[in-house]
Parts: C-alpha cells; sequence; structure tokens
C-alpha cells in the first residue's frame, strides 16, 4: 500500500516502528494478536491494528501540501478534514480555516472565497451540490480532493446498483459527512434512503412487506429519502450500500435481513433474488474491518479493562467502542490528559453522549491487564502519550529503561 509523507509529530517513538515492523513481517494480516508488553505491575496489550489508515494519511498529506505549495494563498477545508480534534487543530495552526463544522454550520460564507483561493475535500468527501458550488465559483476540486478512495468505493457502487435500477439503501448516520456525500452522489443514477439501524431496516421491511401504510415511509424516513421518491414504485428493487466505518457485523445483518424481506415479498427462490435485490458485499473499508478485528480479537482475551483512544466524532473509533464495551469495561479517550490520576479517568460516554468522570478505573491488584486500542483518525503520538501515562503511575521511576530494554 502507498506510503504517505506524514508529520513527525504524528508519530509514536516505540508505537509506530512497531506498527512497521509488525506490519512488514505480516503483511497478509493473517496475525491478530496484539503487541504485549508485560511491565509486571501492569501488562498493556496494543492491537494488532490501529490508527491512521490509508484515506487519513492522504488527506492530512493533501492538506500539507496544500499549504506548502501555495504561499499566500488564503486555504480552506471544507469542514474537519478527518474526526480527530489534534489533526484539525494542527492543521488549523498552519493558518488552514474550515467553511463549515462537521453539522454542515457556514463558519465562512462562499462570498468570501474566490477562484484564487484553496479547498481543500475532505476524506469523507462532499455532495454532488457542493462541488458544483464550488466549480461555479471557478474552484479547482480536483487538486485538493483528499476523498477516501474507500469512500468512491461506495460511490461507485452505488452507482452501479442505481444504473442496474435498484433503489439505493443507504446503511449509515444521516448525520455524517460520508454518507451525506454517498446520498447525494446516489441520487445521480437512482432514488436513494439512508437507514441509520436494524431498527430503521424493520420499519422499511414493515413498508415493503406493507405491514405499514405506505404513507408512513414518507414521515419515518423523513429528510432521509430522495425528492419525488414513490414508495410504490421505488421500493420493489433494493441493493445496500453502508458508510464505510460501520460495524461491520451490523450492516452485514441489515443486508441479509433485507435479503430475506424480498425474497419472501417476491416469492423468490435463490437464483432468482437479483431480481429484487442487488446481491452486495458491504461496502465496510478495509482499515474498519481490520481496526475492528483487531479489537474483537483482544476483547476476547483476558484483561482488567480497555483504553479506545479517538474522538468523540469519529464514527469508526466509537464502533471500537461499543464493540468492546460488550465484553469488559472500557474507556473511551481524546487524550493522555483524561486520564487525571490512577483513581480517576474522564470518559466519553457514547450512549449519553457526555463525558464522565469515572473513579477506581483502575483496579487494585497485584497486576493489571489492560487493552489498548485507537481508531483510523487516531495518531500514534497519542496512543504513545496515554500508554506512557499508564506505565508512570505504575513505574513512576523506570519508565525509559524499560523502553530503552527492548520493546523493539
Ligand atoms: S476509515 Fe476507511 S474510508 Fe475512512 S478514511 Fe480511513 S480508509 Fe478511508
Amino acid at each position: 500500500m502507498k506510503r504517505f509523507k506524514i508529520p513527525a509529530f504524528y508519530q509514536g517513538k516505540f508505537i509506530s516502528p512497531i506498527k512497521k515492523k509488525r506490519s512488514e513481517s505480516d503483511r497478509m494480516k493473517k496475525e491478530l494478536s496484539p503487541t504485549r508488553f508485560d511491565l509486571g505491575k501492569v501488562k498493556i496489550n496494543l492491537a494488532r491494528h490501529f490508527g491512521f489508515c490509508y484515506g487519513v494519511e492522504n488527506a492530512i498529506e493533501r492538506a500539507y501540501r496544500a499549504v506548502e505549495e501555495n504561499p499566500g494563498k488564503n486555504i480552506y477545508l471544507l469542514s474537519e478534514i478527518v474526526h480527530n480534534s489534534l489533526v484539525n487543530t494542527g492543521l488549523f495552526s498552519l493558518g488552514i480555516r474550515y467553511i463549515m463544522n462537521t453539522s454542515g454550520k457556514q463558519l465562512i460564507p462562499w462570498e468570501k472565497i474566490t477562484s484564487d483561493d484553496i479547498v481543500i475535500i475532505p476524506a469523507f468527501g462532499t455532495t454532488v451540490e457542493m462541488i458544483q458550488l464550488m466549480e461555479a465559483k471557478g474552484i479547482d476540486v480536483v487538486t485538493y480532493d483528499s476523498t477516501c478512495p474507500f469512500v468512491e468505493r461506495v460511490w461507485n457502487k452505488a452507482a452501479q446498483i442505481g444504473q442496474d435500477n435498484y433503489t439505493i439503501i443507504i446503511h449509515g448516520n444521516p448525520r455524517h459527512e460520508e454518507t451525506l456525500a454517498t446520498f447525494s452522489h446516489s441520487l445521480q443514477t437512482a432514488p436513494a434512503v439512508i437507514v441509520r439501524d436494524m431498527n430503521d431496516a424493520l420499519l422499511l421491511a414493515g413498508i415493503i412487506k406493507g405491514d405499514l401504510p405506505p404513507q408512513k415511509f414518507y414521515e419515518l424516513f423523513d429528510g432521509r429519502y430522495s425528492p419525488g421518491f414513490n414508495v410504490k414504485t421505488d421500493l420493489v428493487k433494493i441493493g445496500v450500500v453502508n458508510q464505510t466505518t460501520l460495524i461491520a457485523s451490523e450492516t452485514n445483518e441489515i443486508i441479509t435481513f433485507l435479503r430475506q424481506i424480498m425474497m419472501t415479498r417476491y416469492d423468490l427462490a435463490e437464483d432468482q433474488v437479483y431480481q429484487h435485490f442487488a446481491d452486495t458485499r458491504d461496502t465496510i473499508c478495509y482499515a474498519t474491518y481490520d481496526n475492528q478485528s483487531a479489537a474483537l480479537y483482544l476483547a476476547n482475551e483476558d484483561a482488567d479493562l480497555a483504553i479506545v483512544i479517538g474522538g468523540y466524532n469519529s464514527a469508526n473509533t466509537l464502533h471500537l467502542v461499543e464493540l468492546m464495551e460488550n465484553y469488559l469495561p472500557t474507556y473511551f479517550i481524546f487524550s493522555d490528559e483524561n486520564l487525571i490520576s490512577a483513581n480517576e479517568i474522564r470518559s466519553w460516554d457514547i450512549h449519553d453522549r457526555k463525558m464522565k468522570t469515572i473513579s477506581n478505573y483502575l483496579p487494585e491488584k497485584e497486576s493489571v491487564t489492560i487493552h489498548i486500542t485507537g481508531g483510523a483518525s487516531t495518531p500514534d503520538v497519542m496512543i504513545e502519550r496515554v500508554i506512557n501515562r499508564l506505565l508512570l503511575f505504575y513505574h513512576p521511576d523506570d519508565i525509559d529503561s524499560h523502553f530503552a530494554d527492548g520493546f523493539l
């Protein structure tokens, strides 16, 4: 896989070389066991796969290149380049400004942006309407387009389904930039509707089977279906694509479920499924798969707790938390600063969507085992800082000698 030029301050002193070494010795990614740091009083298991993915590295490299190649110009990002505030703050400090926030709120009016300015499109991509708006203003939409190729792959899959006259069902978070972009690109070839989760899939199935009146669709999926959507004709042939960063098992469950609904509704044999359902595999990206597989491997090993590091609005990080908390106490933190002390941690609660301070998160026992992982937009340096801080709680005097002795 292509290597990118990422500023050194995102790298970890020992984490990044370990990651590189493991990836070089296991190019086929057959190995999922974690990297183990055994320091007696504390044992740390670092997930086999974590941190910056292809799309994030590509986006960061392009943003730094935009600054380097355009001295004196105004450089803008459509919105956060990735969902990690350390990365975004780093770009902000280079003078890059955001045109919109992650919710789509305009921060800089378009009237102020001219064809002389540089606009970077983030890794999630953007909508067709946004591209048209920029093109109309004469803005270059190609040179600094950092849309991840794995997101573009979803758009291509949607186009393929659409051209074959299937309505595109998009499994994703309707507020996430990537899903909004996929929705917009899907509309170029076919009607589309966004389903958030299995509950939404059940409601859609109710409409398809006729258990719910057709007009209920417009109420249930308000703001999430294409203009002119016709329930009677647009739910006869369907296919599913999904946001790249969802939980793989959940999206596959939805695909299997909707496939079965269409088979029952139209009384189809296996070899007739294609008549009403585009038999696609999920469009989860490789990084999401790898990180989730490594997290699940970790979660199935004994430990006292897990710490997941990443941006609180990062979908792929959030899903790592969701997976791991089924197995053991799991804390979602952004940085080492969340580890207030050996007694208190500030963790983001993904259910209540708020920060909580939790006491006694490190159990009092002879040896504590901690699983650690981070999302696809989490810099290695942040993971390393968290490990360092944990080690300091247990080995305040001899942390350097531990590293010198041979993790590498
Ligand atoms: S998480 Fe996947 S789709 Fe998103 S930027 Fe990374 S590689 Fe691309």
